[in-house]
């Protein structure tokens, strides 16, 4: 057996990896680790990991000396109890996807060391305004403003060099880009694709709680975008909007569309503009809400 095979076999019982990941879990185990770290790339998370969190992995990974990724499911960003308790957690499966993706570090930190008991967090309280009530933020009231306060907090924990967001949480990305610039936080803001599954379906932590069939009828919500991206110089933008909903409702009744909209890229303002324009959609498959877009104008989110 050649020593190139060896080194395979032992890569894969993770004795050939560049030592343990480090487990952080709170300021002080943070502040430690962090020290004397060359470049840090910062993947912030919610857990029940994915191919689309690992994608943001292998981007720090490549340009970072050190990656530290965040599990932290954030009780500030929801607005129902019930979707906050519902949401899938899985730590130990995280953990051994996370080594397995060589992580440097992950940080798991308690809601007490987000948010100690009796801090001011005014500081961490930011005002977004039209990019807020949109979409996302007007049928998920509160959603946005706790989740910038915890990715504030973050960012000033960790300090990293650069942080990485999905594409797939769009409107979160372009109020995480507004923070930054509203702070002056010295950090650099990538993004990434979306990731799907073959259906087209994007991925999402989400997904864990649909059923085989539902995944299956799932993949429709990105059907639908493709159908307007295809169709997007046919016809007006309402009229696009209109037939897009019909259809889809009309082939999936079941399906509980929350909103399908065209906005402008940049402002997320409803636009009629056949530039720089993106399609968004949410909607409830079997109770499940879901949500995803598309860029309208040539270039694509496809994998
Ligand atoms: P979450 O754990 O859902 O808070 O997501 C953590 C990060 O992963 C966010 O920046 C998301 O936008 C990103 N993400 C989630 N799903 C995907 C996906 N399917 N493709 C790419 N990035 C994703």
């Amino acid at each position: 057996m050649s020593t190139k095979i060896v080194k395979i076999e032992l890569s894969g019982n993770k004795l050939f990896s560049f030592g343990p990941m480090h487990i952080l879990r709170d300021r002080r185990e943070l502040e430690a680790y962090r020290a004397n770290r060359e470049s840090i790339g910062f993947v912030p998370t919610m857990g029940a990991l994915h191919d689309g969190h690992l994608s943001l992995v292998r981007a720090s990974k490549q340009e970072n000396a050190c990656t530290i990724v965040s599990i932290f499911v954030n009780p500030r960003q929801f607005n129902n109890p019930e979707d906050l308790e519902k949401y899938p957690r899985d730590l130990d499966a995280d953990i051994h996807l996370l080594e397995k993706a060589r992580v440097d570090a992950v940080f798991v930190p308690t809601a007490e060391v987000m948010y100690p008991p009796g801090e001011d967090v005014s500081t961490y309280e930011h005002d977004f305004a039209a990019l807020e009530t949109v979409m996302e933020g007007a049928y998920r009231p509160g959603h946005f403003k706790g989740m910038a306060m915890v990715v504030h907090k973050f960012l000033e924990m960790v300090k990293p060099d650069k942080a990485y967001f999905g594409r797939k949480d769009f409107q979160q990305l372009l109020i995480i880009r507004n923070l930054v610039k509203k702070t002056g936080l010295p950090v650099e803001i990538r993004s990434l694709p979306i990731r799907r599954e073959e259906n087209g379906l994007a991925m999402s932590s989400r997904n864990q709680r649909l059923g085989e069939k539902d995944r299956e009828k799932a993949g429709a919500l990105f059907q639908s975008l493709q159908w307007m991206q295809g169709n997007f110089y046919e016809m007006p933008v309402a009229e696009l909007k209109n037939t897009a909903r019909a259809r889809l409702e009309s082939r999936f009744p079941e399906i509980e569309i929350e909103y399908l909209e065209i906005a402008d890229a940049n402002t997320l303002r409803p636009t009629n503009s056949k530039e720089n324009a993106m399609a968004f959609i949410a909607a409830y498959v079997a109770g499940i809400r879901l949500i995803d877009n598309i860029e309208l104008n040539g270039r694509t989110n496809q994998p």
